[in-house]
């Protein structure tokens, strides 16, 4: 790992959806696999649950403390399949999540869901947590391919789930349908579409199937024991649901996703927009003040790292007191430690990164400086059983000066595995790809005000080009997508990947 991945300040405290992250929970359980899959989700591994939800619950607590308890203005408990969870479970992982971090009033927090999971008491107590948003993913209303996908699930428990949720008192409803399938014709993904919209959703996303290497599905499709997918047919299709969704009022906001006006997914719109957002769990992707990174992926090995954290001393009162400075982690003078219901060290979810105590990223001679070089803290490194644990990172980044922070502190623990700093220049192409994905595109005084650049200073030959090919339209508000070009996205996006005259 690139030891510079590893600084990056707190996010900004405040109250308003302006300083919001977006926070991502995963829950890697699936009741069996889906042969297409290819998520960090895994069938068989039930017994983990328990240990599981502990440890996720331990994250959480973690991380609100080392960011501060940051404001969180969407949540997304996704896999995997969360409402494979007791219900005692999913509350548990809420409410621990309502404690560590600062939830917005009115914060969006979704739950994605399996029909075959949907039972009316199983929805009420999720509704009774707090989740306010179900994402359902329904994939087909044609029995015969739902079996051919693997699904667990038939037709009638999709409608029924799509219902129940209603009755349940969600408001805010998701479906999810899948096209471009082995054997799929024209007729059955028109039937499959009229049926989705008889259930009146408020949001449809609409996913061709990607056949992922190394998956079952793919290899049969090698081998010739499954269809290959005929990929104009699938251009027909979503063309087919392009009209189908306008006629019924839904907003075409994103490539893949429709919504009735003011029911446009918050929190994938944190990603669309290139926002902050932190991601726990096994695999988990977390993007921070320009930097990206991610958790290990193996549950197991999740769960054991987890249960060490735990155990090491530097989260104990005693220990703490006797080689980890109370200013390296800007805890101040208050006692950081408790215990939690479990019985481990945790950092004090009332204790805060302060983002003034923080060094600017490479800094030398900073504050951040000064802690790392507390002989107090030297010596500890020398004398502690936790050195091991501490010394790589924190070596790294004594040479560079600078205090080791929240993501540091993870991947000392084995918990984020990979990290990279994102330049300005990947920032300015990461929020062109991101953004021409949404109806509004790319707003030219929104990409000023971000990156200090126009449009045109950062990439006019490329948006020229694509302009003349007529997969982009511009006017003096900004640049989006065309109808051609929304169904030719990954062309569009490849020009901007590694643009030199973004750097
Ligand atoms: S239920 Fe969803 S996450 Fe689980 S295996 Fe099937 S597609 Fe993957």
């Amino acid at each position: 790992m690139d030891p510079r991945a590893l600084t990056f300040e707190a996010p900004a405290k405040g109250t308003g959806p302006e300083t919001a992250i977006g926070l991502y929970v995963h829950i890697p359980f699936c009741e069996t696999k889906c042969p297409y899959c290819d998520f960090n989700t895994y069938a068989g591994i039930e017994p983990l649950i328990p240990e599981y939800v502990l440890a996720l619950r331990k994250e959480l607590r973690i991380w609100g403390s080392l960011l501060g308890r940051p404001t969180v203005g969407t949540v997304f408990l996704g896999g995997g399949t969360p409402s494979y969870l007791p219900a005692e479970a999913l509350e548990s992982v809420v409410g621990t999540m309502r404690d560590a971090f600062e939830l917005l009033p009115d914060a969006e927090v979704t739950m994605e869901a399996n029909p075959d999971d949907c039972s009316p008491a199983k929805l009420a107590d999720a509704r009774g947590a707090g989740l306010n948003r179900i994402s359902i993913g329904v994939q087909s209303l044609d029995d015969r391919l739902l079996k051919s996908l693997g699904r667990r699930h038939d037709a009638a428990q999709a409608v029924s789930a799509a219902r129940t949720a209603r009755s349940a008192g969600f408001k805010n409803v998701n479906l999810d349908l899948m096209f471009g399938l082995p054997d799929q014709s024209l007729a059955h993904w028109e039937d499959s579409l009229a049926g989705v919209m008889e259930l009146a959703p408020d949001h449809v996303s609409l996913y061709a199937l990607t056949l992922e290497p190394n998956t079952p599905l793919a290899a049969w499709v090698k081998a010739g024991k499954v269809a290959d997918p005929d990929p104009d047919l699938a251009a027909d299709m979503y063309e087919h649901a392009e009209d189908v969704m306008a006629s019924a009022g839904f907003r075409h906001y994103e490539i893949s996703n429709w919504a009735r006006p003011g029911f446009e997914s918050r929190h994938n719109l944190v990603y669309w927009t290139n926002g902050p957002y932190l991601g726990v769990g096994p695999g988990a992707h977390s993007h921070l003040r320009a930097t990206r990174f991610a958790n290990l992926k193996s549950p197991r090995e999740y769960i054991r790292r987890m249960r060490e954290i735990a155990l090491t001393p530097i989260l104990s009162r005693r220990e703490r007191g006797d080689f980890l400075p109370a200013q390296t982690w800007g805890i101040g003078s208050h006692d950081p430690v408790e215990r939690n219901e479990e019985g481990d060290f945790l950092l004090s979810p009332t204790s805060e990164i302060a983002p003034s105590r923080a060094p600017s990223p490479g800094g030398r001679g900073g504050r951040g400086g000064g802690d790392v070089a507390d002989p107090a803290l030297r010596q500890a490194q020398g004398a502690s059983p936790a050195r091991t644990f501490l010394s790589p990172t924190w070596e790294s980044n004594e040479e560079r000066g600078v205090t080791p922070p929240a993501t540091a502190f993870m991947a000392q623990a084995g918990i984020v595995e990979s990290a990279e700093r994102v330049s300005p220049a990947q920032e300015m192409s990461e929020t062109m790809m991101m953004g021409l994905r949404l109806d509004t595109g790319i707003s030219a005084r929104a990409f000023q005000a971000r990156f200090g650049r126009t449009l045109d200073e950062a990439f006019g030959d490329i948006i020229a080009g694509l302009v003349d090919l007529e997969l982009l339209a511009r006017d003096p508000s900004g640049i989006r997508l065309t109808r051609r070009g929304r169904l030719l996205g990954n062309e569009v996006f490849s020009r901007f990947v590694g643009v030199p005259g973004a750097a």
